[in-house]
């Protein structure tokens, strides 16, 4: 439970920043002040030191060099996963989800560890996932837009997030994984501000209890259509 201003660490924006993931940042600070909880993003850039003491931790997604790199970073300043041991609430988006894992293979076919802190091994799949994704969670359905080549398998350690309804995710019918607080998915979108539930979810992980509703007419209704053109989408 944290005490007083939440602190939400966005890991190495500057590396894994290519796909707009930085926005769940924004989503999950702004979801807690509504609810009057005083919150505030940390910028964790290459280079700087990695704090083992914020109460979130955001990874976006990035190329494969990219986050080679930053899995290289962390395992030598590994004070996400300091905090991680502790409990701290960990997010991941595609490499994100990828550099949480025990390894992936990049572009150039070398395999590279992950931080292990999510029981999951990627491999470079046959064909690029690029596309409108819905995946049906215990928090609901997700909606989110997949751009990957990895595919990904969970081990007896993680849980998936879910099953794909329409889309690729892991590659076998599932996406994402879970493991205690950490929780990975390949929703870009950002994820957390089409799927208000799932920022939900990890915000109730923070405060340590479920947050009140927060109506919000238009944000429901974007999210309807979503939903709609992604399930049709896959009907085609
Ligand atoms: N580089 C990884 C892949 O292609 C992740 C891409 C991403 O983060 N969108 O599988």
């Amino acid at each position: 439970m944290a005490e007083s201003t939440v602190r939400i660490g966005l890991v190495l924006p500057d590396v894994l920043g290519t796909y707009g993931d930085s926005g769940n940042a924004v989503v999950l600070r702004q979801r807690l002040r509504w609810r009057g909880v005083a919150a505030d993003v940390v910028e964790v850039h290459y280079g700087d030191a990695v704090p083992d003491c914020l109460d979130v931790y955001l990874l976006g997604g990035g190329e494969d060099e990219a986050q080679a790199l930053a899995a290289g970073y962390l395992r030598e300043h590994p004070g996400l996963q300091r905090a991680a041991a502790r409990g701290a609430v960990v997010f991941g988006v595609c490499a994100g989800l990828q550099v949480l894992g025990t390894s992936f293979v990049a572009g150039d076919g070398r395999r590279h560890d992950g931080l292990g802190l999510l029981d999951a091994v990627t491999e470079p799949g046959r064909r690029r996932a690029v596309g409108e994704t819905v995946v049906e969670t215990g928090a609901g359905p997700l909606t989110g837009f997949e751009n990957h080549l990895g595919v990904t398998t969970v081990g007896p350690g993680s849980s998936p997030l879910g099953r794909v309804r329409a889309g690729t995710g892991n590659g076998d019918g599932t996406d994402g994984a879970v493991t205690g607080h950490v929780l990975a998915t390949y929703l870009h979108g950002p994820a957390l501000a089409r799927n208000p539930a799932l920022a939900d979810l990890l915000i109730g992980w923070v405060i340590g209890a479920a947050p009140p509703d927060l109506p919000l007419p238009e944000v429901e209704d974007l999210r309807r259509e979503r939903l709609r053109a992604a399930r049709a989408g896959a009907r085609r």
